[in-house]
């Protein structure tokens, strides 16, 4: 193993999180058992002062009736009884001088000199004495006797030390399995946590290896904050995958819809070409030209138009508007071409209503609304443009007694590019609702369509007062 893929290892968050993990585990296992350690050491020492202390009121009580004599009895009852002799038993003079002394079985010398140096004038206390050639000593308790001697009884502290040191013994040999146990755990965990996560990266990396944006990220079941990263994920990637495929779409509909005209325009120019032409065919033919390039440019216009407005990037110039005027305005322009179909057009709304927005853009789309109710309203028929205010907003209906559109053409009516089945022997490049939708849009407002086949259809632009 080199020492780059070490040091990349260690940067990982993965080893990061399994040293964390590892770490809390054994410090808590250390700080369980510190705390297990003192209690332990604690409770045998409050249990041997209990023995102690229980043994000294009793000695007491045997100086009490017979002296020194009655103490040496009572040890000497308990030898022959059998019972181990573990305890030191001392009785001192006024002075602190040794007037009786009793050792545990198998010790060696005692320090007397300590004791008998020690203060006598303190009545009941504890005292530590080392013990000849042990490590430990004992711990002595010390009474005073009725006749101005005192008695001290102390306890061998070997025992309880051995039961720590074995103890202590015992957590060495399992701090070993414990911090093993430490550092898989810790790395199953960080393993564990961090599975999104190598999840995310994989699906990232097929993406763009790939280029194909239909791979998703498996979605845990845990509903934490990862998940929920994953879910959100999968979202964007459904978004963007639907923008791109509408981009695609809208690209092959352009290039379609480009092609007619552009053929046409070749073949037009071609024939204007040709050797004996005279000069009123190549006039016409010119003129064949400049129509078709026209068309090319208002959709390649339109097109600009309706991705700066669903971009935001359309600069909107917002003054108040007064959308009677503006209605009147669209109805105006188009009078002839109603009057050509014969169809009436009936105008009701206010003489003033005003919004704030921009003039030519509103203009722009409810030309257009009024262009198709015209448009696909067959002779004889008749259009109603309509407005009205509201408390946050102003409703703008055009309605027309066409052929309606089919429920399942519906949604799809405001696609770029898109043109219904009947549509297709009207003039049009399926952009002006697009356009609409967008204008009215990037005004904060909505529009919407209610149609029934045979009867006819009612566009609504709701635009809100302050955009
Ligand atoms: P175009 O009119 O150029 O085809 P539009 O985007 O303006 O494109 O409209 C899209 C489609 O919606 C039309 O092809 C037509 O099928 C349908 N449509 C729009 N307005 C009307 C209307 N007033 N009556 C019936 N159909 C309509």
């Amino acid at each position: 193993m080199s020492l780059r893929f070490l040091n990349r290892i260690r940067k990982t968050t993965g080893f990061r999180l399994t040293v964390w993990y590892s770490a809390i585990f054994i410090l808590s296992s250390l700080a369980l058992f510190g705390i297990a350690y003192v209690l332990l050491s604690s409770s045998l020492k409050q249990k041997d002062h209990e023995t102690i202390q229980a043994k000294l009121k009793d000695y007491q009580a045997q100086y009490r009736t017979g002296g020194i004599i009655a103490i040496r009895n009572e040890l000497n009852f308990e030898k022959y009884a059998g019972k181990p002799n573990i305890f030191f038993i001392r009785v001192a003079g006024p002075k602190n001088q040794t007037l009786f002394l009793s050792l545990p079985d198998q010790w060696g010398n005692v320090d007397l000199k300590s004791l008998e140096n020690g203060d006598s004038s303190v009545k009941e206390s504890w005292t530590y004495l080392r013990a000849g050639d042990r490590k430990k000593g004992v711990e002595i308790a010390s009474a005073p006797l009725p006749d101005g001697c005192s008695l001290q009884i102390g306890k061998n502290m070997e025992n309880r030390e051995e039961l720590l040191e074995s103890f202590r013994k015992a957590f060495i040999g399992v701090m070993i399995p414990v911090i093993l146990l430490g550092v898989i755990g810790g790395q199953f965990l960080a393993f564990r946590a961090l599975r999104p996560i190598r999840h995310l990266i994989n699906t990232v990396r097929a993406i763009t290896a790939t280029g194909k944006i239909d791979s998703r990220v498996p979605t845990g079941q845990t509903g934490d904050e990862l998940d929920e990263l994953v879910l959100l994920f999968n979202q964007m990637l459904g978004q963007i995958e639907v923008l791109i495929n509408g981009m695609k779409e809208t690209l092959d509909n352009v290039a379609h819809d480009l092609r007619t005209p552009m053929t046409r325009l070749r073949g037009v120019a071609e024939l204007a070409l040709q050797a004996d032409q005279s000069p009123d065919t190549c006039r016409e033919a010119l003129a064949d030209c400049l129509e078709e390039s026209e068309r090319v440019l208002k959709m390649l216009n339109t097109l600009m138009d309706i991705s700066e407005a669903e971009t935001g990037a359309l600069k909107l110039k917002l003054e108040p508007v007064n959308i009677s005027e503006l209605l009147g305005n669209v109805v105006e322009l188009y009078r002839y071409v109603a009057e050509d179909k014969q169809l009436v057009v009936h105008t009701a709304y206010p003489r003033e209503l005003y919004v704030t927005a921009d003039r030519h853009r509103l203009q722009q789309a409810l030309a257009n609304l009024l262009d198709n109710a015209l448009k696909y309203t067959p002779s004889g028929g008749r259009v109603e443009v309509e407005a009205d205010a509201h408390p946050q907003e102003v409703v703008i209906d055009i309605k027309d007694s066409g052929p309606g559109i089919p429920l399942e053409e519906i949604p799809k009516i405001w696609d770029r590019l898109y043109r219904g089945d009947q549509s297709r022997s009207q003039r049009g490049l399926g952009l002006g609702l697009s356009l609409v939708k967008a204008i009215v849009a990037a005004h904060r407002g909505q529009v919407e369509v209610t149609s029934e086949l045979g009867v006819g259809s009612r566009f609504s632009v709701h635009l809100p007062k302050q955009p």
